[in-house]
């Protein structure tokens, strides 16, 4: 019934206006946050189905939460709603342009209460693709369980899963973390890094080193994320760079990564070839960094086309 599952915590996110201390603001805008989410949302838009699943406190922040997503056109039918914590929240400040600071109000979070009979395998087992990131298993020993059980149900039923290791260190530590990712990354048929996550995990430094360190023995499509230069692709029989196209002005680089993710996981449920797959992702990963906010500069096909080809002759 879906093309893709996803789950993971998304929170109420109280962004600064002005670029000043967080004790100066004194208004904060109400916004959602969270990487799952995001890639759901961008999906939506891309027109594929999505089913986002989520704990949530049942509190107004819960419901906030739970409408703004539905309403984007992603399934939200499988979410739980809990008394037993509430609903977790963020600050984000700006100091200036390139120093930006987040404080979590999300330790027992509702979501990080998950466990894995709260996954409705049915919603799992109907979709083509399973979409995971790192920041699920760095919530709490029942959510890493989560995530495990989820990888587990998809392998039965041979679905393919899609690692995005989203790496946050103010959630936990680095060896936790780097065995976790390492643990997932080996279930996975595609990982999405960053080039610092993939050195983080490999333990190596250069692109082509970090791929093969991450593809091991098995057949994988490994992505790397090169920001303004694109990406890089490998595969067993493809290894190519990808160039990135040229923003204008870069608004707010964060969300990139989530836009990105949005388009590689479309190009490969429309059997696209993956040099193709990986243009449209960074098209719209470029799109994304150009406009304020993680979920405002998420495209619709279309736009990706007018994008991608300007001088193109596409209509919508
Ligand atoms: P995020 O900040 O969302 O966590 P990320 O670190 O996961 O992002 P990036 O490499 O910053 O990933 O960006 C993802 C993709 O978005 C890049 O691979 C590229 O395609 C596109 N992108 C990011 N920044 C730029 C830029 N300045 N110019 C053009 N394209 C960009």
């Amino acid at each position: 019934k879906f093309d893709v599952f996803t789950f993971g915590e998304t929170m109420v996110l109280f962004q600064a206006e002005q670029m000043l201390p967080l004790e100066y603001i004194h208004h904060f805008p109400k916004q959602i946050g969270g990487a799952e989410s995001n890639v759901a949302i961008g999906l939506a838009r891309l027109g594929h189905s999505v089913s986002w699943f989520s704990k949530l406190g049942n509190d107004p922040f819960g419901r906030y939460i739970h409408k703004y997503i539905r309403g984007e056109g992603v399934d939200t039918s499988s979410c739980l709603f809990t008394d037993e914590a509430t609903t977790g929240i963020f600050f984000k400040e700006k100091l200036s342009p390139e120093e930006v600071n987040v404080y979590y109000y999300r330790k027992n979070s509702a979501a990080s209460l998950m466990e894995p009979s709260d996954l409705n395998e049915e919603y799992i087992k109907q979709a083509k693709l399973l979409h995971i990131t790192g920041i699920t298993p760095a919530l709490s020993e029942s959510c890493y369980q989560t995530v495990l059980r989820a990888i587990e149900i998809a392998k039965s039923e041979k679905i393919k899963i899609v690692f995005d290791p989203n790496l946050r260190l103010k959630l936990w530590s680095v060896e936790k973390a780097k065995q976790v990712f390492n643990e997932i990354a080996t279930h996975a048929d595609m990982i999405l890094p960053g080039l610092d996550e993939g050195q983080f995990m490999t333990g190596k430094t250069e692109v082509e080193e970090i791929a093969e360190a991450l593809m091991g023995k098995e057949d994988k499509t490994i992505i790397i994320k090169l920001g303004a230069k694109g990406a890089y692709l490998h595969t067993k029989n493809e290894k190519q760079y990808i160039e990135g196209f040229p923003v204008k002005q870069i608004v707010d680089p964060v969300g990139a990564g989530d836009g990105f993710a949005a388009g590689i996981i479309s190009g490969i449920l429309l059997e696209e070839p993956l040099p193709l797959v990986v243009k449209k992702a960074n098209a719209i990963g470029a799109m994304v960094v150009g406009v304020n906010g993680d979920i405002e500069g998420l495209p619709t096909l279309p736009k990706v086309e007018r994008f991608m080809n300007p001088s193109g002759d596409s209509r919508d």
